[in-house]
């Protein structure tokens, strides 16, 4: 993962590299560091932990120069410590670069360098490449971004990487492999990030560098791009669409509260223009082409990985009830693996909040040389996804910060409801009442997610509850399996606390072993086609003394009478529940995790943006 930015222009780099390290925190937080040219040396300055443990360090050093690079690492090769933090050096200390990604070859390049009497500092894969890079320069004698390009195309694996250098005080040299990369342009002046959130207030000028191409920058002079085979590409500058408030806390305590309080308007976005009630229009204009390959499809295949993968649980239910085309839903990373039958008529849908996720994107590459066709479901604008896949519809739910998902999900799963109205109908597997009532309920979520919003209190009070587990169990049939998992996925990952979801009536195979006075129970019990099922299992754990924290329907009494806690939510078609029953869980996780004391915005090990495999 890791963050990555850079600037070159007139400006002092240092404030710029800072707030954007610190924009691009989520990204990765196990170390982070700075390289300056100052007087015709550079200059590194890392340690590890967080961006603020940097700031520290760096208060009293000299921090001048308009030309610089930065890194905040999650580390995949080597420990996080504070040598293996970006940026590296080469051996000379002219050159230094910083990198996204993983160097899958590094050993047999490490092996060849260190014979021909390189000396590693770090443990990363990184720094083979800084090697590379200036053995190739000085052996041919290569300018700098030729010996770039050379190296890079010795390289297995994934990268985004910015290098700077003293013999070269004017340039910066850009490239990318499946990180993400974005050159911002301001006033004879160069930024360059991960994602837009680093320079969203300098500039709204931007090029989205694309997969194995390279940049040159260089101040006064216009960019030039070619891809590492060596072809000049030509650029087109784009508008940043992203304002400087969305990536603000807007006075919650944490972006995850915000994100989560964001739903009623985030989920209306992810209509608007959409779905029209009154005429009862559905229109996913970003798939319009591709509408017949859908609906000719034979199977559907959904790849996603986390919490997409739940959103595409529930797409799957949805589209075989509404369409009865088949659905699989796969892990990205298994899809790949596996070497799965894809035929030329199958439609993959790929998921994913940040558009690009590793193992996401080599799952389209791989349907994609098969012959399918692959549509996108992201939230990030011009992302690898948007840009890999023949067509798509974007989830418009905002920047998500929290590394946690929230509203990414909400919005997910409003966009892929929308898509399988608008199939259905079209392929008049649906009656005109069911389809009316369904887009009318679909509107009114908004609605009905605000006032989940307002037991927020009663979140905090089962929370307080909650907090002295060490172990959950979260459970739920049809549409409220997936809703299970997902509960169960926000509560282990910023509280520490294990859990896991099940179907419910799949806790007889195995995990009622586990039930005792110390396992709360979490159901999801709302009043739909399994309902009185999901009472008997409701039974079955009371019997064996576990807590039970329900979510019900607005007005239930069977199972209020049966459990601990219980939390309404209203009434709502079926295929819809996962929209509302999923927000008290995302509550009941974050204030769990705030009272554990743990770094709810950016849980241990974790990070946003998944761009390694
Ligand atoms: N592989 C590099 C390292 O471990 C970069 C990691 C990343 O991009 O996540 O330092």
């Amino acid at each position: 993962m890791c963050g990555i930015i850079g600037y070159l222009g007139n400006k002092d780099a240092y404030p710029i590299l800072m707030k954007g390290l610190h924009r691009l925190e989520y990204r990765g937080y196990d170390s982070a560091g700075i390289a300056l040219l100052q007087s015709d040396k550079i200059n590194i300055y890392k340690c590890q932990g967080k961006v603020c443990e940097l700031e520290k360090y760096c208060e009293d050093k000299n921090l001048s120069g308009i030309t610089g690079i930065a890194h905040t690492r999650w580390a995949t090769h080597g420990e996080p410590n504070d040598v293996n933090a970006h940026p590296h050096f080469s051996s000379d200390g002219r050159t230094a670069l910083i990198h996204n990604g993983i160097i899958e070859n590094y050993q047999a390049l490490k092996t060849e360098l260190i014979n021909r009497g390189y000396v590693f500092q770090s443990d990363t894969d990184t720094e083979v490449l800084i090697h590379l890079i200036e053995d190739i320069k000085k052996v041919g004698n290569n300018e700098l971004p030729e010996a770039v390009r050379l190296a890079l195309s010795q390289v297995v694996g994934t990268y985004a990487i910015i290098v700077m250098s003293v013999d070269d005080p004017n340039t910066l040299v850009v490239a990318r492999k499946g990180s993400p990369l974005i050159i911002g342009f301001g006033q004879n002046e160069y930024y360059i990030a991960s994602d837009g959130s680093a320079l969203v207030e300098y500039t709204d000028k931007v090029v989205y560098l694309k997969n194995e191409e390279m940049a040159v920058l260089t101040k006064g002079d216009d960019i030039r791009i070619k891809t590492i085979k060596n072809k000049n590409r030509p650029h087109y500058i784009e508008k940043l669409e992203m304002t400087l408030s969305e990536l603000e806390k807007g006075g919650y305590e944490h972006f995850m509260l915000k994100e989560i309080f964001e739903q009623p308007r985030s989920v209306a976005d992810s209509m608007r223009g959409r779905l029209n009630s009154v005429k009862e229009i559905v229109a996913l204009g970003g798939i319009v082409e591709y509408e017949e390959h859908l609906l000719r499809a034979r199977r559907i295949i959904i790849v996603a990985c986390g919490t997409s993968y739940h959103a595409g649980l529930v797409a799957e239910y949805m589209f075989e009830d509404l369409i009865r085309i088949p659905v699989e839903v796969e892990y990205a990373s298994e899809f790949r693996y596996r070497n799965p039958i894809i035929y030329s008529d199958d439609v993959v849908i790929a998921i994913s909040q940040s558009g690009e996720t590793a193992d996401t994107l080599a799952a389209i590459e791989l349907a994609r040389q098969k012959g399918a066709t692959v549509l996108g479901i992201c939230n990030v604008v011009g992302s690898s996804i948007a840009r890999a896949t023949h067509a798509g519809s974007y989830t418009h739910a905002g920047p998500e910060i929290g590394v946690a998902s929230t509203k990414a999900f909400t919005a997910q799963v409003t966009v892929l409801t929308l898509m399988a109205l608008c199939m259905a109908k079209r392929k008049g597997k649906i009656s005109k009442t069911r389809y009316a009532t369904i887009i009318n309920e679909l509107e009114s979520i908004p609605r009905k997610i605000k006032t989940i919003l307002d037991s927020n209190d009663l979140m905090k009070e089962i929370a307080a509850y909650m907090k002295q587990f060490n172990n959950a169990l979260y459970l739920g049939r049809n549409y409220n399996y997936p809703v299970a998992l997902e509960g169960a996925l926000k509560l282990k990952e910023i509280s520490y606390i294990h859990a896991e979801g099940y179907p419910a009536a799949e806790m007889k195979h195995g995990p009622i072993a586990l039930i005792d006075e110390d396992m709360p129970v979490v159901v999801i019990a709302t009043t739909n086609g399994t309902y009185d099922k999901v009472v008997s299992n409701i039974q079955e754990v009371k019997t064996r003394k576990g807590k039970i924290i329900s979510i019900v329907t607005q007005g239930d009494t069977d199972v209020r009478n049966l459990s601990d806690y219980v939390i309404e939510i209203p009434e709502t078609e079926e295929m819809l529940v996962p929209l509302l029953a999923t927000v008290p869980l995302q509550l009941l996780a974050y204030h769990v995790a705030v009272m554990r004391g743990r770094n709810v915005d950016q849980p241990r090990n974790l990070a946003k943006s998944v761009t390694v495999e």
